[in-house]
């Protein structure tokens, strides 16, 4: 029987065969199974609900933190459109945001209501949600200093509300189950004057021009500063930078990215990241731990 037809009914859309390099930074991986785009969160509950508990369901936001793999993913990934992109001011300079909404909306939002403390996430290309699981972070703050609460899905469709205990955020990561489904949270701002803000917030798309490849095909910081070190500090240390296999390159302009220059493939993109560990380690005695995200099959380009 194929998947679609073991798949609950919903409101929102269901999709075949879907084409994930469509949707990711890198452009590489092959597809999904089913792609699920959900019509507000009832409908995401119910298709979880109803789901067999042996369909693997991924949740993607945009795609800037991910590799997929050449042979794409079993199952079903869900995507987080529209409805999930609202954003309120609370009472108390807080705002409620959609996991769906991303990063750089909510900091211009914020910004328009002259509140501060959330310039960070101009510079951070990512949804909410991939904000929340990554514990994602710029200049000196993170998700975790501006965290109110937050309210996910479990593979159940169960509801929970969680509080920042509950998130155990750590750096570039929080201890939620990892198949649960960020819908929303709500952030504390400050009262802040809206032409500093937005001058802080230039100075940081600025700064992350200069210094990152934000124009290509990337996924962000490839691996995770080690306690007390940093990442491209090592890459840099084992003749990393610039370091080629097949399409994929580490980036010249820093070299904690890895860069798809054009065919690369997810299989390439992995050797040269796998490349550079197995290099550190040697020299340093260090295992880099992966901070992008992969998920699917090895396999072969269609
Ligand atoms: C040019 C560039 C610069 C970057 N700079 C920074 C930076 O300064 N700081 C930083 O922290 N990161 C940075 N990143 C990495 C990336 O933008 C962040 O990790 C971001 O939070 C990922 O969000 P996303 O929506 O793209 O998630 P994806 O890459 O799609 O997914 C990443 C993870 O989040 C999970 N996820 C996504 N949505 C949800 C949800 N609704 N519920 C539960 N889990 C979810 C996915 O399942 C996956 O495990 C950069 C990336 C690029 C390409």
């Amino acid at each position: 029987m194929k998947l679609l037809d073991r798949l609950p009914e919903v409101e929102g859309r269901l999709r075949e065969d879907a084409n994930l390099s469509k949707v990711t930074w890198f452009q590489v991986g092959g597809p999904a199974d089913v792609l699920f785009k959900p019509k507000g969160e009832g409908d995401l509950s119910n298709f979880l609900k109803n789901t067999p508990a042996d369909i693997p369901v991924f949740v993607l936001g945009v795609g800037s933190n991910l590799l997929v793999r050449d042979g794409g993913y079993r199952g079903v990934v869900v995507r987080l459109g529209r409805d999930f992109t609202g954003m309120d001011v609370l009472d108390g300079h807080k705002v409620r945001v959609g996991a769906g909404a991303l990063d750089g909306n909510v900091a211009r939002f914020v910004a328009s209501h002259s509140l501060t403390g959330a310039e960070f996430l101009i510079g951070i290309p990512g949804s909410i949600g991939g904000a929340l699981r990554m514990n994602a972070g710029a200049y000196g703050s993170e998700v975790k200093d501006i965290f109110v609460s937050a309210v996910a899905l479990d593979r159940q469709g169960m509801r929970h509300e969680l509080t920042a205990a509950d998130m155990a955020f750590s750096y570039r990561h929080c201890g939620i189950p990892k198949d649960w489904i960020f819908t929303e949270a709500v952030f504390q701002l400050h009262p802040g004057d809206e032409v500093e803000i937005s001058k802080a917030m230039q100075e940081i798309a600025k700064n992350r021009e200069d210094s990152q490849p934000v124009k290509s095909r990337t996924g962000g910081s490839t691996f995770a500063n080690p306690e007390g070190k940093k990442a491209w500090e090592l890459v840099d240390s084992v003749g990393g930078r610039g370091l080629t296999i097949g399409g994929a390159q580490v980036s010249e302009k820093h070299c904690n990215f890895l860069i798809n220059n054009g065919d690369a493939t997810a299989r390439d993109l992995e050797a040269v990241g796998e490349e550079v560990r197995r290099r550190v380690f040697k020299e340093h005695d260090t295992l880099l731990r992966w901070e992008i995200v992969r998920i699917g099959e090895e396999g072969s380009v269609e």
